[in-house]
């Protein structure tokens, strides 16, 4: 399938079914920017569920953490973000389209070097859409500004953070003060980070309000190469195994030397194949060594140094991994999209329709069974509202008894349910219902008494 032709299908999909909604849309909506729907909710909620499961709850190692969006604006002259958080901007005279000068030197085959600001050689001198002329770059700041108080004065601007991080370096000695860690140890948080991004697009791929889940782990200066190599694993293992994406779409890409920050001594992404531009950032793992914490100490003129078993003190390095939560929303979404020509229903009038099937993984799934009476008459409806109402105190669960009951299944198959259960005449005397499994389509009677069991096991 061409490949625009399945992200405008996965977009109307998300439309139609509740998963993704263009923002303030009855007002014409605003550009890249997203609310998710029910569905959509759903499916987010699990991915950073299973995030904090796995980075906090089932570790000795790591603790959470929820900072303020707004910090003292020193955070982000301590960080770098004030002076250096820009992309190299430039605009068609003719056309009045905006570009990254970067993202037009890498289509050249060159390599950008953001570091200065002089016009790189190479850069295109005309716009790649209309043949117009393009502006020298200009040097744009990305972060969000806005101001606190009433007055709209230099002394009253705050930013709207840019990443989680921070907030997480600025903790560091709360942290440590409270819960009297040992090194190594991790903060994690998931929260929203803002970007006055210059392109953003590809559906929830670049947005300029999204959501991050970053952790920063400390460890001793001598250790940082190995929890370095064992974040990268870690983290590339976690797509695949918790959130169940297609292992040959997923690579781990090490930076070369030019690539990295100057902070950095290593980092290496975890990329996805994405059908609108080809192997693209997921979330990348970096050593930045103990670079956050010493900028923090000079301008907050507190002290952030841990002492070693030797009496010797010195600043922990930091190993992080960063992840978005909308760029693992959209993998989820883009992995699980299948159709079906044709159809996989032989036995009623769906014969011959393209059927979509949403394969998520059981645990991403935003709903997880869909209970169907046969008919709508009290007889049914009864004993299936009891069941919906057993298994919903413990599972995400739907109810439907609108349509033909072929056209319920393709509902749900499309929206990724893995199991439907239905109540038919014959329940009333055998007490069983039939269990229908979205992905092999098997359909089984188990007894109304051990549905919970079964889904105990299969969920
Ligand atoms: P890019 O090069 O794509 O702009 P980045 O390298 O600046 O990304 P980081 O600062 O490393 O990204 O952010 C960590 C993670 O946060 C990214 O891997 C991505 O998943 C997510 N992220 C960053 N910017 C955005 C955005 N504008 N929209 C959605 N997610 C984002």
């Amino acid at each position: 399938m061409p490949t625009n032709d399945l992200m405008e299908k996965l977009v109307s999909l998300c439309k139609r079914r509740g998963f993704l909604f263009p923002s303030s849309e009855i007002y014409g909506g605003l550009n890249s920017f997203y609310d998710y729907g029910p569905l959509g909710v759903e499916l987010k909620n699990n991915v950073k569920r299973l995030w904090w499961q796995s980075m906090v709850q089932r570790r000795d190692d790591v603790v959470g953490l929820d900072a303020a969006i707004l910090m003292h604006p020193k955070v982000w002259e301590a960080s770098g973000h004030l002076q250096n958080f820009t992309d190299p901007l430039v605009d068609c005279k003719q056309c009045k389209r905006r570009f990254r000068a970067d993202h037009l030197l890498e289509a050249t085959g060159s390599k950008p070097d953001l570091g200065t600001m002089k016009t790189p050689a190479g850069l295109p001198k005309v716009c790649p859409e209309c043949g117009g002329e393009l502006t020298e770059p200009r040097r744009f700041n990305l972060m969000f500004k806005t101001f606190m108080g009433p007055l709209e004065e230099a002394s009253s601007v705050v930013y709207l953070r840019p990443e989680t991080a921070q907030g997480i370096f600025v903790n560091f000695k709360n942290v440590r003060d409270t819960m009297r860690p040992k090194l190594p140890f991790g903060i994690a948080q998931i929260g929203k980070a803002f970007r006055n991004e210059i392109t953003p697009g590809n559906f929830i791929f670049r947005t300029r309000e999204f959501e991050q889940m970053e952790c920063e782990y400390f460890c001793h200066p001598r250790e940082a190469d190995r929890w370095y190599d064992y974040w990268r694993q870690e983290r590339f293992n976690w797509y695949v195994d918790v959130l169940g994406i297609n292992k040959k779409k997923l690579r781990l890409r090490d930076h070369k030397r030019d690539e990295l920050a100057h902070y950095a001594k290593a980092c290496a992404d975890v990329e996805y194949q994405f059908p609108f531009s080809g192997w693209s950032e997921l979330e990348g793992i970096a050593n930045r060594q103990d670079f956050d914490l010493k900028q923090h100490a000079t301008f907050s003129g507190q002290d952030l140094e841990v002492t070693d078993e030797a009496g010797k003190k010195f600043t922990p390095y930091v190993i992080e991994p960063s992840a978005g939560a909308d760029r693992a929303t959209l993998t989820v979404l883009v992995d699980a999209y299948t159709e079906v020509e044709g159809g996989r229903t032989t036995t009623t009038e769906s014969n011959k329709e393209l059927e979509v099937v949403m394969r998520f993984d059981k645990k991403v799934a935003p709903i997880k069974v869909a209970v169907l009476p046969l008919s709508k008459k009290e007889t049914l409806a009864r004993p299936a509202r009891e069941i919906f109402d057993a298994l919903r105190s413990r599972w995400t669960c739907t109810y439907d008894e609108v349509a033909s009951i072929g056209r319920r299944y393709r509902r749900q198959d499309e929206i990724g349910t893995p199991y439907c259960v239905t109540v038919d005449f014959e329940t009333l005397e055998d007490k069983k219902v039939t269990v229908r499994a979205r992905d092999s389509m098997k359909q089984e009677r188990i007894g109304i008494e051990e549905l919970e069991d079964y889904f105990k096991d299969n969920l």
